[in-house]
């Protein structure tokens, strides 16, 4: 069959890029019912193209540390496809990136970009550089010196870089003010940029709210909410902070959040403004949160049973993956499963295994993939970029309004798609066909 011959294509070509090819493989077992249908994909070879990228294009980046030593990381900006438009997509700079990392993130972002109902391509960049202890001038230094070499590559209507993990709104600032020197000129060829210079409102609490809004549209349609229900939440970044302002404006009550140390369950549910002091203000750890919570009790990763992440074994109505890929074994969601969980809600992306992602479908909770449930965050970076291009600044209203349509336009579509193939609940299989079946007719409309 022809999603199995790519399958094997992609694993002989790439055996080390084990995130990538777990991508590829969830897409092509999603896409197989359409692709049974449809020969039209075949014939124009649209998965052979799919699978590699327009363009890749790896990168030393040098710079010198407060001593004044020299200093050297790699950057990377996978450019994989433009058929709806410029490529768009976020940098992460996290010690773990590498090669594998950011195609799988730049393959997931072709879909859930077509999935936005905006005219976005598919990209993702970043490097090995590690934020976390580095002075303020070193962050500086490292993104002048990272644009140095991007900026031949992106620009407003080219290819649109954005945050990701470790790259927020100051970040964009420095990169942003380099590539403005580099090009001499004023274009909105990044966003998440600061309020006052060209950023839109409403984009720092996007994923988040988005995520929020997914979940809504998921149980409504099953006629329940998450008014009074308990969650669980993940990571402390900017997706697990407005994830969790967003559950409780909407009167449900988020207990736990996390980082790479350790986590934190408090029973009174977390305290919003300590959590934004900690990370916002003082980028600390949240260990610091237990320690001005009494209620707050604080695990140590080392303590986590083997195989899971403690997160998950913390009973809850509904759960939302906010940190990383990966972080949600197939133990955790068997853990999850027992303790009652009726709803899971990836703010990350891909943090579930295929084995996790498995046991949800099996158990046809409401479960809403990262494609479709975290795309509120390029979405408002899609209306960044039209508020750029307008020379308007629309009102927190405005935006969120928008933001919120598009999350129920992408739960209708995704879940009329998994209807029409006959598995009404399985929108890893709506959101996949619909992202697909959208790239793939531009790329026929537009030849090879
Ligand atoms: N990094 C975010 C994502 O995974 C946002 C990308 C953007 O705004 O371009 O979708």
């Amino acid at each position: 069959m022809y999603a199995d011959r790519i399958l094997k294509h992609v694993e002989s070509a790439y055996p080390q890029q084990v995130e990538f090819r777990q991508a590829v493989a969830e897409m092509l077992h999603a896409l197989s019912p359409l692709l049974r249908k449809e020969p039209k994909y075949e014939k124009y070879a649209i998965l052979e193209r799919l699978v590699e990228p327009d363009r890749q294009v790896f990168f030393k980046v040098v710079w010198a540390d407060d001593k004044g030593k020299v200093q050297v990381n790699r950057g990377w900006r996978v450019q994989f496809n433009n058929a709806l438009g410029p490529y768009k997509g976020g940098l992460r700079f996290h010690p773990s990136a590498n090669a594998s990392i950011i195609k799988f993130l730049g393959f997931e972002q072709i879909f859930k970009n077509a999935l936005t109902t905006l005219n976005i391509g598919g990209a993702k960049g970043g490097s090995d550089f590690d934020p976390k202890g580095k002075s303020e001038a070193e962050i500086m230094r490292f993104c002048q010196a990272y644009m140095d070499e991007l900026h031949r590559y992106i620009g407003a209507l080219k290819d649109v870089p954005a945050g990701d993990i470790g790259v927020g709104a100051r970040e964009i600032g420095y990169l942003f003010g380099r590539y403005k020197k580099l090009v001499d000129g004023f274009e909105g060829a990044l966003t998440g940029k600061n309020l006052d210079w060209g950023g839109s409102l409403v984009r720092k609490e996007a994923t988040g709210y988005g995520a929020v809004y997914f979940a809504q549209e998921m149980l409504g349609a099953r006629k329940e909410g998450l008014e009074g229900k308990v969650c669980s939440v993940s990571g402390s970044g900017n997706v697990a902070i407005y994830t969790i302002e967003k559950l409780w404006q909407v009167g449900a009550i988020p207990v736990t959040v996390s980082d790479s140390k350790g986590m934190i369950y408090d029973k009174e549910g977390i305290n919003l403004d300590l959590l934004k002091e900690i990370k916002e203000v003082r980028k600390g750890r949240i260990e610091d949160y237990a320690k001005n919570k009494k209620s707050a009790i604080y695990t140590p990763t080392k303590d986590y049973k083997a195989g899971t992440n403690g997160v998950w074994g913390v009973p809850c109505f509904a759960a939302f993956p906010s940190a990383t890929q990966n972080e949600l074994s197939e133990l955790d969601a068997k853990t999850l499963l027992q303790n009652g969980c009726k709803c899971v809600v990836e703010g990350a992306n891909m943090p579930s295994t295929a084995e996790a992602v498995q046991a949800f479908l099996k158990a046809k909770i409401c479960y809403g993939p990262s494609k479709a449930a975290n795309a509120g965050g390029v979405a408002v970076s899609g209306l960044e970029m039209a508020q750029n291009a307008s020379l308007h600044t629309w009102s927190f209203e405005v935006v969120d309004q928008k933001l919120h349509t598009i999350m129920q336009d992408i739960f209708t579509n995704s879940s009329q798609t998994a209807a029409e193939f006959k598995d009404p609940t399985n929108l890893v299989l709506g959101a996949n066909i619909a992202g697909f079946r959208k790239v793939a007719q531009a790329m026929i409309d537009q030849g090879y």
